[in-house]
């Protein structure tokens, strides 16, 4: 499929390693959390705005989720060749607070207003292309069981509990 996106790539630094960030000017196109994940290609260099919006995002995130991240957009997805279903369901999803967690059957409610889209939502979920920014870590199975993450369990634990422990700090009025 050819695409009509110009790609520009970044790289940062964060606790859980090296992710890359791919986008074009419209949006966000890839988060690969691990060098495992085929590294996708680059046309240029170009400093362009949804890289410039999701490295800061991210740094925000990864500085114990600082407060000023929840004055800023989630970076935007680019949308070019991306089913509108699953679209729908990322954007849902999006929605969701740092230290929330859901069940696939409540986003498909959410999503679809009854909860019998829970294989669809998993689907979008494994398909999701930038994971932590589309938070679909957040989405556990319904009897609290972490269900499968594409980049690892344990980074899925690592990222439940590193938002609760850093939502329940600003809760706390310290
Ligand atoms: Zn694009």
């Amino acid at each position: 499929m050819k695409s009509e996106c110009v790609l520009s790539k970044r790289f940062i630094n964060t606790k859980i390693g090296e992710i890359e960030v791919i986008g074009c000017a419209t949006g966000l196109h890839a988060v690969n959390l691990s060098s495992v994940n085929k590294r996708q290609r680059c046309d240029s260099c170009d400093n362009v705005n949804s890289l410039n919006e999701s490295i800061h995002w991210l740094q925000l995130y990864f500085d114990d989720c600082s407060e000023e991240i929840k004055d800023l957009m989630v970076p935007k997805i680019c949308e070019s060749g991306r089913s509108s279903v699953y679209l729908n369901i990322w954007k849902e999803l999006s929605k969701t607070e740092i230290g929330e967690t859901l069940s696939y059957s409540d986003l498909s409610e959410r999503v679809f207003g009854h909860r019998n889209a829970s294989r669809v939502v998993g689907t979008a979920m494994r398909r999701n292309p930038c994971p932590i920014i589309i938070p679909c870590h957040r989405v556990i199975k319904a009897n609290g069981e972490l269900g499968n993450y594409s980049c690892g369990n344990d980074i899925k634990a690592y990222l439940i509990n590193y938002e609760k422990v850093h939502s329940t700090l600003k809760g706390d009025n310290h």
